[in-house]
């Protein structure tokens, strides 16, 4: 049984990924900001007022979990707004760099004394921040922030490579829940996936972006 964390767990992709670990046996600790009938159902570990913009509030995690091993730190917390070069929202755009690309090395960084050798990190950022793939503009700020995290996912596997730490990005898919307003595939289908490719991750793999349906992407 592996202790796994995941961030941003109570609505969502990141749900169905505690679903989904919680029905295989895992030890599941989902931190989020405010949990729900749903997420209390699944009869995990949970830990609220999980704000990933706020240092006291990661620190506050950091502390509950003081002296817990992590064998999977999953960050999914993510934010998309839509500009477009006609309607451009600049504190939009910062709101999404401050959640999508700094949350995450701001939980990573917090949890680093619960990360040991064989621990695994597994970023959910977004193919749309693939400079390679981008084919149609748009999202400024959700593209930029996801090109960051990726950024920050390679740099991170480089500074954890030492302590035997393995880091991956990873692309869900199109999936449908809030944040597509229901477009794409189930949010259970696309968990299924990420959890598999955490499975795979391995240190000669670390700092490396994976599609959910297990093909590598391009930055
Ligand atoms: P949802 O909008 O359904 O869920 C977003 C999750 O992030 C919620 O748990 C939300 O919590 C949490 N969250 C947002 N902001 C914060 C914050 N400041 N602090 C803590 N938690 C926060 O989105 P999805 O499930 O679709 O997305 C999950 C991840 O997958 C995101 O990183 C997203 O960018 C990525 N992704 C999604 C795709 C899709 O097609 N759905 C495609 C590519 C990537 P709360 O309820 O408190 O707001």
């Amino acid at each position: 049984m592996s202790t796994i964390l995941v961030v941003g767990a109570n609505r969502g992709i990141g749900l169905e990924i505690c679903r989904r670990l919680a029905g295989r046996g895992e030890n599941v600790i989902a931190a989020c900001r405010r949990s729900n009938d749903e997420l209390d159902a699944l009869g995990v570990r949970v830990v609220e007022d999980v704000e990933v913009v706020d240092d006291k509030s990661v620190a506050a995690l950091a502390k509950k979990l003081d002296g817990t091993t992590l064998d999977w730190l999953v960050h999914n917390a993510g934010i998309l707004t839509h500009e477009t070069i006609d309607d451009l929202d600049f504190s939009r755009i910062v709101r999404q760099f401050e959640v999508n690309a700094v949350g995450p090395l701001r939980v990573v960084h917090a949890l680093l004394g619960n990360l040991k050798s064989g621990s695994k990190v597994g970023i959910v950022s977004s193919r749309v921040g693939s400079l390679a793939d981008n084919e149609s503009g748009g999202i400024y700020g959700y593209r930029a922030s996801k090109a960051a995290v990726n950024m920050i996912g390679v740099n991170l596997a480089h500074d954890l490579r030492a302590r035997d730490i393995a880091v991956a990005l990873l692309h869900p898919g199109l999936v449908a829940t809030d944040m597509t307003g229901g477009r794409g595939i189930e949010p259970s289908e696309a968990a299924r996936g990420l959890i598999a490719r955490m499975d795979e991750l391995e240190m000669k793999i670390s700092g490396t972006f994976w599609h959910a349906e297990g093909y590598q992407l391009p930055w």
